[in-house]
């Protein structure tokens, strides 16, 4: 007994007439849900063989003094090609989770100003002191989500930040009002983007240079995550950028998703 899956088109003549159409897209929805288990699957089955993996290797670097030059080079390789397999097999299950649960379970009013903290301290360790990572608050309510889930887009906006800009450069986290709602916005002044590209960011793997992503360690799903999370906040992505000037990733929540400051956590839940 499985569900039907129809996809309906109407067109619109004049005033009074409609043409509708009706497709039966059961199996490709049905193809879609085997494709995100498998993905789902195949990524937590690969994280356990190469924690194990990690570990010897991290075993192994403890006697690095002790071997050839030529195998310790080989060793820092090998570790790093393993922490890069990590994350990406981190990303491709957290991916497929935030596909399949229908999430909303542990929605809470923010702490906004702790959150933004928090992700500025882990993207300043990252930028080290060549960039210069700064909050701004100018907005009292709070949004009403998922803690982890925003946590982590804002920290892959914001490590996209310190990873795509040059020495010197100023990335801002923002939290403010906006016509629909209110807004979290990363902004940066770095190289920016090419306008062809800013359509495509989101999808899975999609890349400006892929030479430099994975320079920089990249998994090149950070975006899709962003996008697959706001969906979850019934918010969206809307990216401004132009070579030379910077990029400013913002996304909106609507009013819906806002509560008063003081609004106790425990009201919320359930
Ligand atoms: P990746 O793991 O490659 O960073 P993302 O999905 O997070 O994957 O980003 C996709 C691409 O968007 C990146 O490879 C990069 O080319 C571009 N990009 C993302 N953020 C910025 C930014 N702040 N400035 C310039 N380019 C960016």
């Amino acid at each position: 007994n499985e569900r039907m899956v129809l996809q309906f088109q109407i067109t619109l003549y004049g005033d009074d007439e409609r043409l509708v159409m009706a497709r039966d897209i059961t199996r490709l929805h049905r193809l879609e849900e085997m494709r995100r288990d498998f993905v789902a699957n195949v990524s937590h089955e690969l994280r356990t063989p190469l924690t194990v993996l990690a570990g010897y290797l991290e075993t192994y670097a403890t006697y690095a003094e002790q071997l050839p030059p030529r195998l310790a080079q080989g060793l820092t390789r090998m570790q790093e090609q393993t922490s890069r397999m990590q994350n990406l097999v981190n990303d491709l299950l957290l991916l497929s989770r935030l596909e399949i649960d229908r999430g909303g379970e542990d929605h809470l009013p923010l702490a906004m100003d702790a959150l933004l903290e928090e992700v500025r301290r882990d993207a300043q360790a990252l930028a080290a002191s060549r960039q210069q990572v700064r909050v701004e608050l100018e907005e009292a309510r709070r949004l009403v989500g998922s803690d982890t889930e925003i946590h982590s887009a804002l920290s892959n906006l914001a490590f996209n930040a310190v990873r795509y800009t040059p020495e010197g450069s100023q990335v801002v986290l923002r939290w403010k009002a906006h016509p629909k709602g209110a807004c979290l916005e990363v902004q940066d002044n770095g190289e920016g983007i090419d306008s062809v590209h800013i359509p495509r960011l989101t999808e899975r793997f999609y890349r400006v240079d892929k030479g430099r992503s994975s320079e920089t360690g990249g998994t090149g799903l950070g975006l899709a995550i962003v996008k697959h999370v706001l969906l979850r906040h019934d918010a969206y992505l809307e990216i401004e950028s132009r070579p030379g000037q910077g990029a400013l990733f913002r996304c909106v929540f609507p009013a819906e998703r806002l509560v008063a400051a003081e609004a106790a956590a425990d009201r919320m839940t359930g």
